[in-house]
């Protein structure tokens, strides 16, 4: 039989749970897109997007994925035959890689494994060993989706600044935005990409370029930026349709305003953040439990370099697919799979899954994660110790 009737829980990372209240908040007739509500609402907006992201500059507003915010930010500061260091810690790094190297972009990959996040010192000595400052940008995940590595990005800016180097730092946010501390003015970003659908909580369709006055000089001496992904008028519009190049994206703009009015009423960004924090714990708890005996492992051993959104696991093939058919079928729990994760001995990652605990996550969805995990392992005689959920609720416990 299956227990999976009621409510289903997609506890992949991203698109991540979509509160009931950005959905009711969607739910409406089309708005008037040349004044009224939708218009005025448009500051406050943006100044809490620039909240999140903790920057005083700009932000630019895509209708589009994470891909299209990637593409945007690269569009404005680089031009084909420009050079830029892309350090690379999983598949979401080379991603961006790839788009580079496809507008054109001569790309210098720095690749830090699947397990260990970006090594500062190597980055130094990178950027040391390039005397004319050929290397235009620095790109960085912060944390890799699919590794679940969190890299520390006040580091590598002060790897930049102890050799001087001049290159823009641009951070892939996507998964870390609304979940994970993420500084951009003081850690040093001079462009920070998010997208909706993961830590902000709404559906995928929307996503941000934010960019500093450095950032803003490299656009300005660009010899050409395509129109569509143009940052300056959607940065500092004169008309409303200005702010998205178009027509508005109405029914996310709507959600978005009921995820900050969400993420304001928890306590703010501070605090969004240290829920993802404590529930991160409870998961490493378990996880750490289920280690201790059988194939399971976390990817990341380090847990100052897990990210607190998503937690990438390794439990041999062909255990990773099974636990996660079983879940969804079983229990309603959608995990991710092993993305990235392919390797010449198990070349369909079925070694592999992810838990998301991104967004619009609370205490009970993880334990109730975690309690899917624990009855997959023993339903499918997967072999793992003992006492996980109790260390997961003892986490819990000292909320
Ligand atoms: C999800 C994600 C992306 C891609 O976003 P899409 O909306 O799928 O295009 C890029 N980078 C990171 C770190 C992500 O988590």
């Amino acid at each position: 039989m299956t227990l999976s009737n009621g409510r289903p829980y997609l506890a992949i990372p991203g698109p991540s749970v979509m509160p009931d209240r950005v959905l009711c908040a969607m739910h409406r007739p089309g708005p008037n897109i040349y004044e009224g509500e939708l218009v005025q609402m448009m500051p406050a907006l943006i100044g809490d997007l620039k909240a999140i992201a903790r920057t005083r500059h700009n932000v630019a507003i895509y209708i589009a994925n994470g891909h299209g915010a990637w593409e945007a930010a690269l569009s404005n500061v680089l031009s084909p035959g420009d050079a830029a260091l892309s350090l690379c810690t999983g598949r979401f790094g080379h991603g961006w890689t790839e788009m580079a190297e496809a507008l054109g972009i001569e790309v210098q990959i720095e690749d830090f494994g699947m397990r260990t996040p970006v090594d500062p010192n190597r980055v130094e000595d990178v950027l040391r060993a390039d005397t004319n400052h050929r290397l235009r940008a620095v790109m960085l995940t912060h944390v890799d989706t699919s590794t679940s590595i969190r890299n520390d990005v006040a580091t590598v800016r002060a790897a930049m600044d102890a050799v001087g180097h001049h290159a823009l730092l641009m951070v892939d946010c996507i998964a870390s935005m609304g979940c994970d501390p993420f500084r951009m003015d003081d850690w040093g970003a001079d462009i920070a990409v998010a997208a909706s659908q993961k830590g902000l909580m709404v559906p995928p369709g929307v996503s941000f370029v934010f960019f500093n006055d450095k950032a803003a000089r490299a656009r300005s001496e660009m010899p050409r930026v395509s129109q569509n992904w143009d940052w300056m008028d959607r940065a500092n519009p004169d008309l409303f349709y200005q702010y998205f190049g178009g027509t508005a994206p109405t029914h996310h703009l709507y959600g978005l305003r009921e995820a900050l009015n969400m993420i304001a009423e928890e306590g703010g960004i501070e605090a969004v953040w240290a829920r993802h924090a404590h529930l991160a714990r409870a998961v490493w708890a378990a996880f750490d439990r289920w280690a201790a005996d059988g194939p399971m492992t976390l990817n990341v051993k380090d847990p100052t370099h897990r990210s607190h959104a998503v937690t990438s696991v390794r439990i041999g093939a062909p255990h990773g697919t099974a636990l996660r058919r079983w879940t969804e079928d079983k229990t309603g729990v959608t995990l991710g799979i092993g993305l990235g994760m392919q390797t010449a001995e198990d070349p369909n990652a079925d070694g592999f899954f992810r838990l998301g605990h991104m967004g619009h996550v609370n205490a009970p969805m993880v334990m109730g994660a975690l309690s899917s995990i624990q009855a997959g392992l023993t339903a499918l005689n997967i072999p793992h110790g003992t006492d996980a959920l109790a260390a997961a609720a003892q986490v819990i416990s000292a909320a």
